[in-house]
């Protein structure tokens, strides 16, 4: 793939100085490689913020109201944006909460265990919030997790195979309630076909919600059309919203007129009575009848500023096409340059990877944890997750081909130099 391929229509790391970069130091800039656990801020973010600080101290309460970013409809703002990341229609998805609560919301409205048919289907090495989520859910149905929360393990190339989610599905699918699967597996970077997964758990007649945590903004996504019952995120990561940043959710279309049960607040409270304060719930069709309290607009701001970017570099589809490119080329160069000491666990098929790729290091855990170490010490960040793999997600937005380029020749230099 030739990124300089006017199709393409954008240039990794095109928009790098509309960030603030972590990690440049002496006049170097830095590298930061670490989109994949919270985004680089950007420059639109400050100004965003200062815009809703401004709000506040000149009209108080009426900034709840006035303006064109009154704060009773602030999440409007974002939805049409949301939707086209995911893929979907504008009243399917909503900005609000943190992911692991929105999750726990979807759970309590999706996951209805009835007879033999009880169990959640999730992957093994799941992140643990997940893990603790679906746990405690079934915990709270009366049910012990350890029978039903269903871990399915990898295959011994580490990855976990759709066929084998379907064959489980073929077999045990009239006792599994709810499928919950990841978009992209944080720790190996493998990138699931979705619209398998949610046609294996419907034809179970499973319900099926899906992670996007590592999804958003780093794949495209169609969420509409393959039809999951549900999707969370968090829009610290790729979305560069910033940390504890509003999450968002995504409920299908279906369930427009839900009438199931639902943890309910007053945000979710039809818009036209949500002040007339009466003491019956009627929430808002879609996904916006899940927010549960006043939107927090600090915590907003920036993720309005952040989704404009993705609008304004042609969306997906453009920066999808970058990102391949970037993270073929730093994939490339690792098997060129430093192919003996590092193995990559991402499997490199450009449907299987988005911008992350997790690499396992011969010497082991000490050496990589120091190799972690002096990398950010000469002003590159990327991350570790035990016991053994270092994660580098070159993030099209802000990073460039130099970028990888300073990545490996430092790390061939500091390797080279442990072995003394
Ligand atoms: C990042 C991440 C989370 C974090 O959850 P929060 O509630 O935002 O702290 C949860 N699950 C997955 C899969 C993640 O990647």
């Amino acid at each position: 793939m030739n990124d300089n391929d006017p199709q393409s229509g954008f240039t990794p790391g095109q928009f790098r100085e509309r960030f603030r970069i972590p990690g440049g130091m002496r006049g170097a800039p830095g590298v930061y490689l670490c989109g994949n656990s919270l985004g680089a801020q950007p420059r639109a973010a400050v100004d965003a913020v200062d815009s809703e600080l401004e709000r506040w101290a000149t009209l108080g309460v009426a900034g709840h109201f006035d303006g064109p970013t009154a704060w009773t409809e602030y999440h409007e703002l974002l939805s049409t944006p949301l939707a086209r990341l995911c893929g979907a229609r504008d009243i399917e998805v909503v900005a609000t909460g943190t992911l692991t609560a929105n999750l726990h919301q979807m759970l309590i409205s999706f996951y209805r265990p009835k007879g033999t048919r009880r169990r959640i289907l999730v992957e093994k090495g799941s992140f643990p919030s997940d893990r603790y989520a679906v746990a405690s859910q079934v915990h709270l149905h009366g049910l012990d997790p350890e029978h039903d929360v269903v871990e399915l393990a990898p295959r011994r190339d580490g990855l976990l195979h759709e066929e084998d989610i379907e064959d489980y599905l073929e077999h045990y699918g009239d006792q599994v309630a709810l499928v919950l699967w990841p978009g992209v597996q944080y720790a190996t970077g493998q990138v699931f076909d979705t619209a398998r997964i949610c046609r294996a758990a419907r034809k179970a007649g499973a319900a099926v919600g899906l992670d996007l945590a590592h999804a958003v903004g780093n794949v495209p996504l169609n969420l509409h059309e393959e039809g999951p019952d549900f999707a969370v995120w968090c829009s610290y990561k790729y979305l560069n919203a910033g940390p504890g940043a509003i999450a968002g959710l995504f409920v299908h279309e279906r369930h427009a007129r839900f009438d199931g049960p639902r943890l309910a607040g007053w945000w979710g409270q039809d818009v036209h009575t949500r002040f007339q304060m009466r003491p019956r719930f009627r929430p808002e069709a879609g996904a916006a009848g899940w927010q549960l309290s006043t939107l927090p607009i600090l915590a907003t701001a920036p993720l309005l500023a952040s989704l404009q970017m993705f609008e304004d570099a042609g969306g997906m589809p453009a920066l999808r096409h970058a990102s391949l490119a970037l993270s073929g080329y730093l994939a490339h160069l690792v098997h060129e340059e430093l192919g003996e000491e590092i193995e990559i666990i991402t499997p490199l098929e450009p449907h299987r990877r988005g911008c992350q790729l997790s690499m396992r290091l011969h010497a082991g855990e000490a050496a990589g944890r120091r190799l972690l170490e002096r990398l950010q010490a000469h002003g590159v960040t990327c991350d570790w997750r035990g016991p053994d793999i270092i994660r580098a997600a070159p993030a099209p937005l802000y990073n460039t081909r130099e970028d990888v380029e300073r990545f490996i020749e430092l790390t061939g230099r500091l390797l080279a130099a442990d072995r003394g």
